[in-house]
């Protein structure tokens, strides 16, 4: 791939300070490590989505999507092509009882446009520092609610540029996945269909969900949250802490003292340190327990050379 003709390309489509080159994605990732992007995308418009998914198409260069980062594990050696972040498109509105927001819009800060029109039913995505996007192809969820129980709709691009309206159906959404990948699909926006509820009561379970989340996970560390999902029957979190991991170390990244479902980057660690980490923890919970635990995160770019 030349580089620099698809640079200059991308500023075509957008604009000089919307294109960074060889940009560190640890800046982009709540884990903090990994390597960089060649080049680094936040369109404006869903036209400019739209121009760039088909400018990689047409140049075949490799060609990924960043959310806010939180469900990512980017590997040192970075990431080849275009990474495109939708962050800037990220308007939320409301329409009656529905909440409609952009892709690149914070789940958190949708969750909170809803408290503000007095609309139930986001409560539990209130802490969840996903973007609307990630949250869709998560099907993100805490505390008892999940995306597939308050979406309506979704506006998608599909893998040749075109754009696509979907009922949230269509998305097979089921316990921390959907079909977003398997279909190449890049989300634009998403519909909440919510109800009508009182001020006080949903902001008083918001406060009650911030409070449980601050007092049991290590937000002061990086990280990217749950590693594993939860294997049917089990918690992670149990396992680990009952295989005696909580607390293993390798290099900067360690099993969570406070939560051990959560590895946190301790002391500047790689994403080498962090994945080897993850493989521990798997085949100690495997040997123990004869469970296998799935991960959550997804890993992605490419090992340093
Ligand atoms: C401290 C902490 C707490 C967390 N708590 C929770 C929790 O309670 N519940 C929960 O479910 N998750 C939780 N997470 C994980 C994470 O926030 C969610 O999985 C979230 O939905 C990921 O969204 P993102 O925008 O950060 O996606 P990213 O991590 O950036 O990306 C994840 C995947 O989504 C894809 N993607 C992103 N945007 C789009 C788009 N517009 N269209 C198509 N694909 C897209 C990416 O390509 C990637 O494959 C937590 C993470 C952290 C760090």
């Amino acid at each position: 791939m030349n580089n620099h003709h698809v640079y200059e390309k991308l500023i075509n489509i957008t604009s000089e300070q919307n294109v960074m080159v060889n940009e560190p994605l640890k800046n982009h990732t709540y884990t903090r490590l990994g390597g960089r992007a060649d080049l680094l995308v936040t369109p404006e418009t869903y036209e400019q989505v739209r121009e760039i998914v088909k400018l990689a198409n047409e140049e075949g260069v490799p060609f990924t999507l960043l959310g806010n980062g939180s469900n990512l594990i980017v590997k040192d050696g970075g990431i080849r092509g275009i990474v495109m972040n939708l962050n800037k498109l990220n308007e939320i509105k409301t329409d009656g009882t529905k909440v409609i927001a952009q892709s690149g819009a914070r789940i958190i800060d949708t969750s909170r446009e809803a408290l503000k029109q007095h609309l139930t039913g986001l409560e539990f995505a209130c802490g969840i520092p996903g973007s609307v996007g990630g949250a869709l192809y998560m099907n993100a969820g805490a505390y008892g609610g999940e995306v597939k129980d308050c979406l309506e709709s979704a506006i998608v691009i599909d893998r040749n540029g075109d754009l696509l309206s979907l009922n949230a159906d269509e998305l097979d959404l089921e316990y921390r996945r959907s079909n977003i990948p398997d279909k190449g699909y890049i989300v634009l926006e998403g519909t909440f269909a919510l109800e009508e509820g009182n001020y006080e009561e949903i902001k008083a379970i918001m406060d009650d969900l911030t409070f449980k989340r601050e007092s049991k996970q290590p937000l002061e560390y990086p990280s990217c949250g749950s590693v594993f999902k939860r294997p049917p029957g089990y918690f992670a979190g149990k396992l680990i802490q009952d295989s005696g991991l909580q607390g293993k170390q390798i290099g900067g990244a360690q099993v969570s003292l406070k939560h051990a479902g959560f590895i946190v980057n301790k002391d500047n660690a790689t994403a080498d340190e962090y994945i080897r980490l993850i493989r521990h923890v798997q085949s100690t919970v495997k040997d123990k327990f004869g469970v296998t635990l799935e991960r959550e995160v997804r890993i992605i770019g490419e090992d340093l050379e």
